[in-house]
Order: structure tokens, then sequence, then C-alpha cells
């Protein structure tokens, strides 16, 4: 399949799914993650008219950058080593996997701009995901107001990998709810009207509760 085919079939489940819950399907934008393929594919991903790409490896991003540079909007979706922040850093526009102080430090002492960046929550609870527990997650927050280069735009997670649609929405919904609360504190340095969810397997599912950024790799640019 085309990236353009892949591409039109996620676009109409993502309106269908936005119509059985009263979205607007233009607040649902999808980052093309081409971790799994070369430059060349994610150079037909810009062509097909997805300007977002992701990456989860610094050696990745800044390879495929080399080959397009600015032509798109660059978002950091793994988890990212500190020691690999000032390598990535004038060239990410969204880093999707801010969970801890000692990566926001780093972020502060390295950025030239404020960077958006959604803090990443591990909702599921899981051992092997990356992320701040649901609690943590505010204190988190409050403690990077004094951060001028750090702009939370929202929340991220990866849900667990399963088909049990119960798991995965009460998973998205939890986010959801959590987001909710840290607007509510009207932070200046967190607006927090993003919530970064959904992946290839769930994507529909997290449109319907409310997912503002889909991450497709598999579904979109396959898995060469
Ligand atoms: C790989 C990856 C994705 C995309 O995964 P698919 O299942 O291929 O759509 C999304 N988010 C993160 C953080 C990833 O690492």
């Amino acid at each position: 399949m085309t990236v353009r085919d892949n591409l039109a079939l996620i676009r109409r489940q993502v309106e269908a799914a936005c119509a059985r819950v009263g979205r607007n399907p233009a607040d649902v934008r999808i980052i093309a993650v081409t971790k799994y393929v070369d430059a060349a594919r994610a150079q037909e991903v810009l062509h097909a008219g997805i300007g977002d790409l992701g990456e989860n490896r610094s050696e990745q991003l800044l390879e495929k950058y080399e080959a397009l540079g600015n032509r798109a909007t660059w978002h950091f979706i793994g988890t990212l080593q500190s020691r690999k922040v000032k390598e990535v850093i004038d060239k990410v526009d969204y880093i999707h996997s801010l969970d801890r102080l000692s990566l926001a430090k780093e972020i502060e002492k390295r950025a030239a701009r404020p960077v958006k960046c959604f803090v990443q929550v591990n909702v599921s609870g899981e051992a092997t995901k990356h992320g701040l527990a649901p609690e943590e997650t505010i204190p988190f927050i409050e403690q990077l107001r004094s951060f001028s280069r750090i702009e939370v735009v929202g929340l991220m997670t990866m849900a667990p990998h399963t088909d049990d649609e119960a798991v995965l929405r009460s998973c998205f919904r939890r986010l959801r709810a959590l987001k909710e609360r840290v607007q509510e504190f009207g932070w200046a340095h967190a607006p927090c009207t993003e919530l970064s969810m959904g992946m290839s397997n769930d994507y529909v599912i997290a449109v319907e509760e409310g997912a503002t950024w889909i991450r497709i790799g598999s579904a979109l640019v396959g898995s060469l």
C-alpha cells in the first residue's frame, strides 16, 4: 500500500470516530512515525501531505533530519537520554517524552527557545513503560514553572499492548481526566491543551476519547 492509500484509510477512520463522539476531525493531528523506514519513505509521507514526523531515537532523527531538514515538523516520541538532548534540541519542535526533572533541566540548559513538551504518563502502571505515575504528574508539572524553555503543551501516554477495548479506553480516559485537572490550574507554562495518544492498533479508540495527536507508524508507512 502506498502512504497515500494508508493515509486515506486512517483519515476515514478518524472522521468516523469523530462523528461518533461529536468532535471536529481538524482537531486530530497525525504524526507519521518513521522509525521503521528510511528517509525516502519519510519523504513520501511529506508528499502525501503529512508534515509531522516522529522518531524515537536520536540517531534516526538526525539521519532523517539530514535528508529532510525543516521541511518537516519533528516530534521526538521516544525515551530521551539527557546526554542526547544537545544533539537534537535545535531540530525538534515537540518532545513527547518529558518524564523527569533531570531531563527538564537538560532541555532548559540546551534549548535556545521554548520547546513544546508533552509530559509522558504511565497510566497503565506497567513496569516496562516509561513515564510518570498519574499521581506524580501534577507535582512534576508544577515544578516546571520556573523553566523558561519548557512549555507543557499536553500529556502523552502509550496504552498497554492489548486488544481489550475496555482497557485501552480506560487508559485514554484517565489521561484526558488528568489533562483537564492540569488545565484547571491555569498555569502559563502549562496550557496542557493536547493529548498525544493512540498508535496503529488503538488510534480509533484514542480519538473517541479525545486524542489531539495520534502517532501512527506501521499502519501508515508500513514496517519495512
Ligand atoms: C513506534 C511508536 C509509535 C507508533 O507505533 P505503531 O504501532 O507502529 O503505530 C507511536 N508512539 C511511540 C512512542 C512509538 O515508539
